[in-house]
């Protein structure tokens, strides 16, 4: 694996790597770091569709707000360069915020007020959003991925992506990939190490209301607001989680939807403590495996669910 933290390195390495052999195809995976087996799984589905895998780590001061925990943000380069190598990363993007930022930026990607990027999480987040898009605009033209490979568990994140790729008439190709859980059914994250064992056993209570709705859903329950209402009072029973949102949404548009059906996503961002845990699931496709102590280990878990990875053709 090549570690590589400048934009010019980059650019020569991936040169080299077309020069070498033509058709190569270049899987691109960005991440914050502190990696965990939801990243790994990115890489396993990024392998499916490239020659090449590239990673970038970088914590991205764009997209963080006044007061949230970008200084505070987990950071692991050392390990994360282990665990990249183990997963089959051929090139490690590690820029730092001078290399990336070298002057206050003078352009960035603003989504277009009222679309996709507008509610939920970018209601909470003002200007969040923007910050994303800048980041992964500027990370697709530096690494020219024919494909970028992104986690469902931030499903909003997709509909905005998505929605650059096309709007811009972007060539790279999506590919999203699913959540990988707990034992439990909490979704990997990097900020589950601020839990605290009794802030981690509340956030169980997460998966189990998603499962209820996704149970319901396939019991018939089609109607949005019941199946967002059911959610909330899966919340509300386990005390000390204060939700900023449950939605059940259209999965390009991510306004509510009244009647939902295969396809439709189940989003939610749940306060417990100080942390905050986005999680999505989507309607018809089932989550949480046979139920939510399913036994298998990481890697098995890592491997199921990057075989269930969908490129979406651009
Ligand atoms: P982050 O480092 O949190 O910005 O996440 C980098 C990428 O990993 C994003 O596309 C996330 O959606 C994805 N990701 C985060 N957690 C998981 C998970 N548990 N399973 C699969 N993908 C994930």
């Amino acid at each position: 694996m090549l570690t590589i933290s400048t934009g010019a390195e980059l650019r020569t390495a991936l040169t080299r790597m077309r020069y070498a052999a033509s058709g190569v195809r270049v899987a691109f995976v960005p991440t914050m770091g502190a990696l965990h087996a939801g990243h790994l799984s990115l890489v396993d589905a990024a392998r499916e569709h490239g020659d090449v895998v590239v990673m970038s780590l970088f914590v991205n001061p764009l997209q963080f707000g006044p007061g949230e925990d970008l200084t505070r943000y987990p950071r692991d380069p050392f390990g994360d360069t282990a665990q990249a190598e183990a997963a089959g990363v051929d090139l490690l993007f590690m820029p730092d915020v001078a290399q990336l930022y070298p002057r206050e930026p003078r352009v960035r990607v603003v989504p277009v007020p009222g679309a996709v990027a507008e509610r939920w999480e970018g209601a909470v987040r003002p200007g969040h959003f923007a910050g994303v898009l800048t980041v992964v605009a500027k990370l697709l033209h530096l690494v020219q991925p024919e494909v970028a490979v992104f986690g469902q568990k931030d499903a909003q994140q997709v509909a905005v992506v998505r929605a650059m790729l096309t709007d811009l008439d972007w060539p790279t190709a999506l590919v999203v990939a699913p959540t990988v859980r707990e034992a439990d059914g909490l979704a990997l994250s990097s900020r589950n190490v601020y839990l605290d064992p009794t802030a981690r056993a509340r956030a169980a209570a997460i998966p189990r209301a998603l499962h209820a709705a996704e149970r319901a859903f396939a019991d018939g329950e089609a109607q949005g607001p019941v199946l967002a209402a059911l959610v909330e009072r899966g919340l509300a029973r386990e005390g000390g989680l204060h939700a900023d949102y449950v939605a059940v949404a259209d999965p390009d548009t991510l306004d509510p939807v009244e009647r939902a059906e295969q396809g439709t996503l189940v989003l939610l961002a749940v306060r417990v403590g100080t942390t905050r845990l986005l999680d999505t699931i989507t309607l018809g496709v089932p989550a949480f495996g046979t139920g939510l102590a399913f036994g298998a280990n990481g890697a098995d878990r890592r491997r199921a669910a990057a075989g269930a990875s969908g490129v979406e053709s651009r």
